[in-house]
């Protein structure tokens, strides 16, 4: 299918917002902390319903419209329709990189998946310098931590699988690890490439029967997106944070760490994959107090760096991540998320944050 005729097939979903009295237009996490007009999602979709009807050829103002949205699905919950905005902006992007008036930034990460496979660099050098268990053909189920984790975040990658031992159930790399699940090309616009990624990746995974996930945008993607173009995995796809909170029930009894934290729900996991109690319930072993921000689980607020809007752009991205870090620090001053490009994001945004899976190290004694 082509990029227009992509873009065609979101006719209903363009239309419907862009005929639309705004009623989402205070949540959206682009346009609140930017102030823009034009980047509320009726801003958004109504630019590209215009360039589907043809009323005005892509421009530049059509690439700001596409890629000024992290897919953190906040205005679909809050829409009385559930209309699909992300999806049609992303459909929109195809007809934006097509034309060349997809910001700048856009290039850029396509140009560094190219080269190092990935958005973050070579993941296989950053595997070998973690040295972790790898799957053999007998493990059913295996762990596929995404590229933002292994070649970012080792630290939080090492001491999962050091959790996984001491409780009893081990966390072996996945076949295929060694690849990014390609979300940065779908959220780049690039359909036949992410399509590309989506078939390797699955052929990789192909042997498995669960497939513990630690990124949730990787999760996301290999649960929800592959099926949507057509590359169906067969294993259970499952958030790192799922099978943490199994283990809770080999885990000993021991007190608390002495600590008072703020969890932040990630959008993809809170919202696309349901998952919002498990991280609590992690974190109420774990932890002396756990807080709430203003907007947690199905309401969580984006921090900023999904849909590749660190890359298209920044300076939006970093004014989301700045909004959220502060809405959570509100509520305390150690932020947990289970999600390693969240993390980032709040960290630049100002916030001190933690991964799920160290604190849960903390509290079960565990280095690694
Ligand atoms: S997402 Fe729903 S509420 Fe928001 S502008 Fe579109 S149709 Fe209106
Ligand atoms: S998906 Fe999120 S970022 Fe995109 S338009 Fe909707 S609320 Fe805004």
């Amino acid at each position: 299918m082509s990029a227009g005729s992509l873009l065609e097939a979101r006719r209903h979903e363009l239309e419907h917002c862009a005929y639309c009295p705004k009623l989402c237009r205070f949540n959206c996490p682009v346009s609140e902390a930017t102030g823009r007009e034009g980047l509320t999602p009726w801003g958004k979709m109504s630019v590209a319903f215009l360039a589907e009807q043809g009323t005005r050829p892509p421009d530049p103002a059509l690439g700001v419209a596409a890629f000024g949205c992290t897919g953190c699905g906040r205005c679909q919950s809050f829409c009385r329709d559930h209309n699909d905005v992300a999806g049609s902006l992303v459909a929109a992007r195809g007809v934006a990189l097509q034309a060349g008036v997809a910001p700048e930034g856009v290039s850029a990460l396509l140009r560094r998946f190219r080269r190092d496979g990935s958005p973050v660099g070579e993941i296989v050098p950053a595997l070998e310098s973690l040295d972790g268990e790898l799957s053999t053909p007998s493990n059913v189920e295996a762990f596929f931590p995404g590229c933002v984790g292994l070649v970012r975040e080792p630290y939080d990658v090492r001491v999962t699988q050091a959790v996984g031992r001491a409780l009893g159930n081990p966390l072996p790399f996945a076949p295929g690890v060694e690849l990014c699940c390609g979300y940065p090309l779908y959220a780049a616009g690039d359909r036949e490439g992410f399509i590309a990624q989506a078939k390797r990746v699955a052929t990789r995974l192909a042997g498995l029967g669960r497939i513990v996930v630690g990124d949730p945008g990787c999760a996301h993607t290999l649960k929800q997106l592959y099926p949507e173009v057509g590359v169906p995995l067969r294993a259970e796809v499952v958030p790192l944070a799922v099978r943490l909170a199994e283990g809770l029930a080999t885990a000993p009894a021991r007190p608390p760490l002495p600590e008072r934290v703020t969890y932040h729900d990630p959008c993809h996991l809170a919202r696309s994959l349901g998952c919002t109690e498990e991280p609590r319930a992690i974190l109420r072993r774990a932890v002396r107090e756990l807080r709430e921000p203003a907007h947690s689980g199905a309401e969580t607020v984006c921090a900023g760096a999904g849909g590749a809007m660190a890359w298209s752009m920044p300076s939006e991205s970093a004014l989301m991540a700045r909004a959220r870090a502060a809405e959570l620090a509100e509520a305390g001053p150690l932020v947990v998320t289970a999600c390693p490009t969240a993390k980032r994001s709040l960290a630049r945004g100002g916030a001190k944050v933690r991964d799920l899976a160290a604190v849960l190290a903390d509290w079960l004694g565990i280095s690694a």
